[in-house]
């Protein structure tokens, strides 16, 4: 009884947080017109290999671009940023926060994406981007 609880709860984890998870919020992120690396955020995805997926109930993930990969910075248009964090209304209780990161390169390695400001619940399954709050740095 015990494994088969166990069982059950891996499964839902799974359906929480999966790699056509993080798939689904790149295609939503990058036809946002108000961040202006919408469109290299998909070619950069479309060259990553998801290394991890975050299991708190968060849809975060890490990513890895190979260093000879044939991409501008993730960032260019907005200059040399380790990272830009936006925040968009939701249909949730609360907003949407998300980080994306860049690496040594400039390349997408990690998306984070939290229900909340400071990723105090798990995101729903159904959750829909209204408008953008606010960008860091500002736009
Ligand atoms: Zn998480």
């Amino acid at each position: 009884m015990l494994l088969l609880r166990f069982a059950i709860y891996n499964k839902l984890e799974l359906m929480a947080n999966t790699e056509s998870t993080a798939r689904a919020w790149v295609a939503v992120l990058a036809n946002r017109p108000e961040l202006p690396f919408a469109s290299n955020l998909r070619e950069h995805f479309s060259q990553a290999r998801i290394t991890s997926l975050c299991d708190c109930g968060c849809n975060s993930f890490e990513c890895k671009v190979e260093p000879d990969a044939s991409l501008r910075p993730l960032f260019d248009e907005i200059g040399p940023l380790p990272s830009f964090e936006a925040a968009f209304e939701s249909n949730a209780p609360e907003p949407v926060d998300v980080i994306f990161f860049t690496d040594a390169n400039g390349y997408l390695s990690g998306v984070d994406i939290s229900l909340g400001l400071s990723n105090h619940a798990p995101l729903p399954e159904q959750v829909q981007l209204g408008k953008l709050l606010y960008t860091i740095p500002d736009l």
